[in-house]
C-alpha cells in the first residue's frame, strides 16, 4: 500500500481554502485541531476558515 488518502477541509461557499492534516485519519479528527486554530463551522455545515471568520465572511 503505497497509496495515502486523508481527509481535506475545504471552505466551501467563500474563499475556497483548503487544508489538511496528515495524521487525521477522518473529518472528524481533522476538525478538532482545526478548531483551535480559529476553523469554525457553521450549523449549516459549512466550514469557515480563520480568516473569512475575522473578516466577518461567515
Ligand atoms: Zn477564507
Amino acid at each position: 500500500m503505497t497509496a495515502t488518502s486523508y481527509p481535506v477541509i475545504r471552505r466551501n461557499g467563500g474563499c475556497g481554502v483548503e487544508t489538511h492534516r496528515p495524521f487525521a485519519a477522518t473529518a472528524t479528527a481533522l476538525r478538532r485541531p482545526l478548531r483551535a486554530e480559529g476553523w469554525y463551522r457553521r450549523s449549516s455545515g459549512r466550514d469557515i476558515c480563520p480568516d473569512c471568520w475575522k473578516a466577518g465572511r461567515r
